[in-house]
């Protein structure tokens, strides 16, 4: 059986081991395909590709991005794509310049809630990475202001917390258009997150989506049921990984541990020749 996990991040975003340690990571939990979907990035790929050159592990190309429209802030993972493809370079400099604006004003906020932190040592926390939210956290590990990383998201920087800052989303036809346009396949990442996930699906297929992540590991077995379902009438591809970021306080991983089956390689790639022009 082939091992797979397709949805993963490095510290090219918000994951706590470079690429290398990633492609290490995953050899060993025997995986033998991976993508790495870092947010609103592609900068991991290619050291993830040279890590994994001559092993029997493949790298696809992959991102995730945040999409929204009036009423969802929906992820969208890209696969197969053409990760040098210059609108997509382009768009993601401008979300990149947007983030680093938008991490300023939460650090703005933190100090007006009299929270001394910088953004200096939030950008050294990030270093090369696309900032996000997590780095802001870890800086207030640091700084010693909050016990622990979790405690930082629920008191400051969630989504209805008092220092959060919303950022630029693209609308779904974007980012759908933006990864088609690179010609690679666009996916409904982690349903479970969603208020009503089958009317997303809907609407995204709508739209173009071309697939559900369907193996995650919080999509319920009843939801999968109804995912499954939903895929073969919209005639949607499923796909699936763990949405691994950093080793969990157990000690867990949390990487691999999906069963997903190995069409799903074959069907990406078959999609994605769709777009290409
Ligand atoms: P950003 O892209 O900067 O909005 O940061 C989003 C990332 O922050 C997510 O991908 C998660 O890794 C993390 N995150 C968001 N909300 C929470 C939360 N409530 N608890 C823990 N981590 C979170
Ligand atoms: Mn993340
Ligand atoms: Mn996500
Ligand atoms: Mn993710």
């Amino acid at each position: 059986m082939t091992k797979i996990d397709l949805h993963m991040h490095t510290t090219a975003s918000d994951g706590e081991y470079s690429p290398s340690e990633v492609v290490r990571l995953a050899q060993d939990h025997n995986l033998e395909v991976i993508a790495i979907t870092d947010h609103d990035t592609v900068a991991g790929i290619r050291e993830a590709r040279s890590a994994a050159y001559g092993t029997n592990l493949s790298v696809i190309a992959g991102i995730e991005l945040g999409c929204e429209n009036a009423t969802r802030d929906v992820h969208l993972l890209g696969y197969a794509f053409d990760i040098d493809n210059e609108h997509l370079q382009q768009k993601l400099d401008e979300l990149h310049e947007h983030r680093k604006y938008r991490a300023a004003r939460i650090v703005e906020n933190l100090n007006e809630l009299g929270i001394p932190v910088q953004y200096e040592l939030v950008q050294d926390i990030a270093g090369d990475g696309v900032i996000a939210r997590p780095h802001i956290a870890q800086a207030l590990v640091q700084l010693g202001m909050v016990a622990s990383y979790q405690e930082a998201f629920d008191n400051y920087l969630g989504n209805h917390c008092p220092a959060y800052v919303p950022r630029l989303r693209l609308s779904p036809h974007e980012g759908i258009d933006l990864i088609h346009q690179a010609g690679g396949v666009a996916v409904v990442a982690h349903p479970c997150r969603y208020e009503d996930p089958l009317g997303v699906v809907r609407e995204f297929a709508a739209q173009g989506v071309d697939g559900i992540e369907v193996y995650y590991p919080d999509n319920s077995p009843q939801l999968r049921q109804q995912l499954l379902q939903i895929a073969q009438e919209l005639d949607l591809m499923v796909t699936g990984g763990c949405d691994f970021h950093r080793r969990a306080e157990d000690g867990q991983f949390g990487l691999g541990t999906e069963h997903i089956p190995h069409e799903v390689i074959a069907e990406i790639l078959r999609r994605a020749k769709r777009y290409h022009g």
